[in-house]
């Protein structure tokens, strides 16, 4: 399908071949390992079991009992402490890299040449880059931390001079894969939350057995749900103009999978209607991840039958 759109996307991410969990500071971080060596991969080419492993991730964490305790940032703070948490999320880094949530956060990227300008994380949250920087590349432990990063840091940590020598491949000179770039667990359960709810609504959306009111309120939500950065811009190849799409982040990467996923005609990562568990469906009808919730599912649908001609 996209295919025949003739839609250009970019997509390069990179990973490393090891990474480790790191606690500082009371938080946990997903750090790559000294001496992993970094590769780049397609993430469009396994783009459902992208979306469907960070979907696992979101489940756990919404469907974990602590999360009904209240706030949810303390809940996935207290669940990056837990060791099933930081198991599936080390998992998914392990597989896919981390999310480059130094280049999807902020609203802008002037920061990066004027230290004092606060970085707006959106949602109504600002930080001093001073602060956001610090979080992103505590590990340089050449960089003074009583200012924001100079031109000098960032040119280490992208490999541009010899200390953090890259080595070939589309880009991993980038910042974002520096080996002293970190993300916390906290973060990465953070986004896969904000999208496992939004699957969850569409799918409630569709679902047949909901009143048109309700339908209303889901279809407010969903709508209002704006991916957070489109970088779109012009390719020329073969001397014809294309549409490009050229990704910063993992999380945007994610954010437009779930996108194509949803509006192609062709959802093939769902969630069973049964169970909730997100799977990739073979069969482009499929409702269920196993027969046994088909067959479940089945017994309760004709146990409410007989119910409502009781009554
Ligand atoms: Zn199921």
């Amino acid at each position: 399908m996209i295919k025949e759109e003739k839609i250009e996307f970019t997509a390069k991410w990179c990973k490393y071949s090891k990474y480790n969990i790191e606690k500082k500071d009371d938080k946990f971080y997903i750090v790559a390992d000294k001496n992993a060596i970094p590769s780049t991969y397609d993430p469009f080419e396994i783009r459902n079991q992208i979306l469907k492993d960070l979907l696992v991730i979101g489940k756990e964490s919404v469907g974990n009992n602590i999360f009904k305790l209240g706030d949810k940032k303390i809940t996935i703070e207290a669940q990056s402490k837990m060791e099933e948490f930081q198991k599936i999320v080390l998992e998914f880094v392990s597989n896919y890299g981390l999310l480059g949530n130094f280049r999807y956060l902020p609203e802008n990227y002037d920061f990066m040449d004027n230290g004092d300008i606060p970085v707006n994380l959106g949602y109504n949250t600002s930080i001093s880059a001073l602060e956001f920087e610090k979080k992103y590349f505590w590990k340089d432990s050449k960089i003074d931390w009583s200012k924001t990063m100079k031109s000098n840091d960032y040119h280490r940590n992208t490999g541009l001079d010899d200390y953090f020598k890259q080595t070939e491949g589309d880009r991993l000179d980038d910042i974002i894969f520096s080996k002293n770039y970190t993300e916390t667990i906290s973060e990465i359960i953070d986004f896969a939350t904000t999208i496992y709810n939004i699957k969850l609504l569409i799918c409630a959306y569709l679902y047949d057995d909901v009143s048109d009111d309700i339908k209303e309120i889901y279809k407010n939500s969903i709508t209002s749900h704006s991916l957070k950065k489109c970088n779109i811009s012009y390719g020329i190849e073969n001397k014809q103009i294309k549409f490009k799409w050229n990704f910063m982040s993992l999380s945007e990467i994610i954010e437009t999978i779930l996108l194509l996923n949803e509006t192609s005609g062709r959802t093939e990562v769902k969630l069973c209607k049964h169970c909730g568990k997100p799977f990739i469906a073979k069969n482009i009808k499929a409702e269920y991840d196993t027969i046994q919730c088909r067959n479940r599912e089945n017994i309760n649908k004709s146990r409410q039958k007989k119910n409502n001609f009781i009554e």
